[in-house]
């Protein structure tokens, strides 16, 4: 079976990997999975999951384990021919981490590399801000909600950067820039990546 590209899209909510990942899945022909993006969307459908998932989403807290890996590997498995995953948002923790691991190596693949978007604490309120007024996104809204969500963050998700370290596969970009010139710097280290897979 071919080698894909996997990627883990990495960095705290407002550091940019929304507008990143789909520059990236253009370029690299990558399947995009964004669990927030899937959770918005049971959300929508008024599935049970979603509404599981709602009652901590609306609280700025992380979804338990169980329900976010399910959903993952649902989506992978249903997933047939594609060059690689860009995984947006996933995993926010290091048992996520340990699962994926897990789930890729049963389909014979593994996670290519780790791309972290690095913003400054204040510049990310300031976008989180931002973004509320067009987003329509309810816990974008309010400050107490953006700052439960930087905790999370910091809390359960920077762990899984010392996780991708350990396996050398962690690569620091910083996210405070022009769009296509952050774009620019991760194609940098992609592109050879791409030659070899
Ligand atoms: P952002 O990174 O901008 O905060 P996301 O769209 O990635 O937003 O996620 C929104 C919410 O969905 C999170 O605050 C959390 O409640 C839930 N969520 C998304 N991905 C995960 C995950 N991998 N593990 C647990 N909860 C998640």
């Amino acid at each position: 079976m071919q080698k894909q590209l996997n990627l883990v899209l990495f960095g705290p909510p407002g550091a940019g990997k929304g507008t990143q990942s789909e520059k990236i899945i253009e370029r690299y022909n990558l399947t995009h999975i964004s669990t927030g993006d899937l959770f918005r969307k049971h959300l929508g459908q008024k599935t049970a999951l979603g509404l599981e998932a709602q009652r901590y989403m609306d609280h700025g807290k992380l979804v338990p384990d169980q329900i976010v890996i399910g959903m993952v590997e649902d989506k992978i498995k249903s997933t047939k021919n594609t060059n690689g995953f860009i995984f947006d948002g996933f995993p926010r923790t290091v048992p996520q981490a340990e699962a994926l691991d897990e789930l890729l190596q049963s389909v014979h693949q593994s996670i290519s590399l780790m791309i972290s978007l690095e913003v400054p604490e204040k510049e990310l309120k300031q976008r989180l801000r931002n973004r509320a007024k067009v987003s329509g996104r309810t816990d974008d809204q309010d400050d107490a909600k953006i700052q439960t969500r930087i905790e999370e963050y910091r809390e359960k998700t920077v762990p899984v950067a010392t996780y991708y370290d350990n396996l050398d596969k962690l690569v620091i970009i910083n996210g405070v820039g022009q769009i296509d010139e952050i774009f620019g710097n991760i194609c940098n280290v992609l592109d050879p990546l791409n030659e070899m897979v």
